[in-house]
């Protein structure tokens, strides 16, 4: 006879490393990551009162509505750097199932989940988009559709950190573009743009542009967490 493995092994807490049946447990997700007034557009942390914050007011997004499940920091950063660029491919499902409890909790609902490309030779070094390792499970949970090809970045652009604030915009427009045959994937539908974190918004706003061109209806943005 064969045993099926339904059981599921105790795992230490990713964060404060005690013993339980969590990659995150409940005490720290309460402790760092508990939901806050954010800016229903960009997800900056908001004061009472208001729910679209002054920046997005000025000059709203080319994204509608964006997820997020914690501010960037302590104790995320580790885990999120772990999760990028050393391997820890097991934090896709924690983290995602955080994604999915925050979108559950405040998102218009999208029809389809596109993670944020990353170049080729990007993705060859990596050996795996983070942003579909979330994508894929987010749409799992949430019973939405995922698709990984739709949006495109077919060069790495120059390390952005390094770029005067013009050539950085640049770079990013021209950054992003939509599969020709998958085009048909996107018309008149909501959209959701999947990554770990959101920084200044620049590649958010620049692949939402693409999107948009390309037909979607609408573009949101889901993400792990927000830098404040
Ligand atoms: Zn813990
Ligand atoms: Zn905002």
């Amino acid at each position: 006879m064969s045993w099926s493995i339904a059981v599921r092994m105790p795992s230490q807490c990713e964060v404060c490393r005690r013993w339980g049946r969590e990659r995150l447990c409940a005490d720290c997700l309460a402790r760092f990551a508990a939901p806050r007034p954010r800016c229903a557009r960009c997800a900056l942390p908001l004061g009472g009162g208001t729910s679209v914050c002054g920046e997005c007011l000025r000059e709203p997004p080319p994204f509608e509505h964006t997820v997020c499940a914690a501010d960037y920091g302590f104790p995320w950063d580790r885990l999120v750097a772990g999760f990028k660029f050393h391997g820890a491919v097991e934090l896709a499902a924690p983290l995602a199932r955080c994604i999915a409890d925050a979108a559950a909790a405040t998102a218009p609902q999208p029809a389809l989940l596109l993670p944020v490309p990353l170049a080729p030779r990007r993705l060859a070094e990596r050996g795996y988009n983070q942003a579909w390792e979330l994508a894929r499970r987010v749409a799992r949970r949430r019973g939405l559709a995922a698709h990984a090809d739709v949006l495109l970045r077919p060069v790495e652009t120059a390390h952005q950190v390094d770029l005067p604030r013009a050539q950085r915009l640049a770079n990013l427009r021209a950054a992003f573009v939509v599969e020709p045959r998958l085009r048909s994937e996107l018309h008149g539908r909501r959209v959701a743009l999947v990554d770990d974190v959101l920084t200044t918004g620049a590649t958010a706003r620049e692949a939402a542009r693409a999107l948009l061109q390309a037909g979607a209806a609408a573009v949101d943005v889901w993400v792990f967490a927000r830098t404040p």
